[in-house]
């Protein structure tokens, strides 16, 4: 995959994720509405199929049914979206943070703001990975910057209510300005939440906080083959210590460091670095599944980026 493809493609996958996340409620994909009571899944109620008459009948085989169609409509079910984090964890290390998840998708794009008006990724101070940028178009970034977080959360706000609250309904509270004060509180919590979550806590968030991206940590760390990003070491003479590996790395890990570090989101923004730096095919980083730390031969004290 091209350096250009590699990064685009993780740019499009966190749109399309984030769209689904927005949009799934409107199209009835998934979400509860509270004044029916009745959950949507894929354009059609969620029901158990469990009848006042069929509940009435005695026999043994009827009880069998029900307990088979309770099993396989509402326990499986939510035992599959319990085992989605772990499994992914297991499988792809931190893939879901870094390639769809819309939050880490919002904090990266909070980091670019920051850069592109202070210089600096944080609000607080410079980090030693910190790109140099051009400042000379700060304002621009600013304006936009603040027009972004003044518009989208009060957006992002009406969509996610629509997983409690009917879609056409919020749209009939919008359209006559007659907001309810369920969809209120949800603009006034979800603008709060954006905004301080991502102007003032960002990656700080993913890697101590979230729930979900613990849990790809937790189990991608105990599995023998989750995916990693894999520094070729024994090709370590090649390296130019330019650090764009870890100038490209906005989770603040060191790309090239000898222990694995859990809080790597397989976003694969270093490995397009080096191949800009080494040329396209002639990195020193690869995605990886095998489980061959020890194999490796230990690099050299003075080659160690610990
Ligand atoms: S080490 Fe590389 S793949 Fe991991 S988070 Fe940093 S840039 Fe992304
Ligand atoms: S980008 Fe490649 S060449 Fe540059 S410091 Fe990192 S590993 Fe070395």
């Amino acid at each position: 995959m091209s350096i250009i493809n590699r990064h685009i493609l993780r740019r499009l996958t966190q749109i399309a994720f984030t769209l689904f996340i927005l949009l799934a409620p409107a199209f009835d994909i998934f979400r509860y509405d509270s004044a029916t009571k009745e959950l949507f899944l894929f354009g059609k109620v969620w029901t158990l199929g469990i009848t006042r008459e069929i509940v009435m009948e005695q026999s043994l085989k009827t009880a069998t049914d029900v307990a088979a169609i309770f099993f396989l409509k509402a326990i499986l079910p939510w035992l599959a979206v319990l085992a989605f984090f772990p499994l992914m964890g297991f499988l792809f290390g931190r893939f879901f943070c870094g390639w769809l998840c819309p939050e880490g998708a919002l904090f990266e794009f909070a980091d670019f703001l920051t850069l592109k008006v202070l210089g600096r990724r944080s609000l607080y101070a410079k980090a030693d990975n910190d790109p140099s940028v051009d400042k000379s178009r700060r304002w621009i970034y600013l304006i936009f910057g603040m027009l972004f977080f003044a518009v989208i959360p009060p957006v992002v706000a009406i969509a996610l209510s629509g997983y409690f609250i009917a879609p056409s309904t919020i749209w009939h509270q919008i359209t006559t300005g007659n907001l309810s004060t369920g969809v209120k509180a949800a603009i006034i919590g979800v603008t709060i939440y954006m905004l301080t979550t991502s102007l003032f806590v960002r990656h700080v968030f993913c890697k101590y906080v979230c729930a979900a991206g613990l849990m790809q940590m937790l189990f991608g760390w105990i599995s023998p083959f989750s995916l990693k990003v894999r520094f070729k070491k024994e090709e370590f003479s090649r390296c130019t210590d330019c650090r764009k590996c870890e100038r490209a790395c906005f989770m603040g890990v060191k790309p090239r460091a000898v222990k694995r570090d859990i809080n790597c989101v397989n976003c694969g923004e270093c490995i397009s670095a080096c191949e800009r730096e080494l040329g396209k095919g002639r990195g020193l980083f690869r995605f990886d599944f095998a489980r061959d730390q020890k194999k490796h031969t230990a690099l050299q004290p003075e080659k160690r980026w610990e």
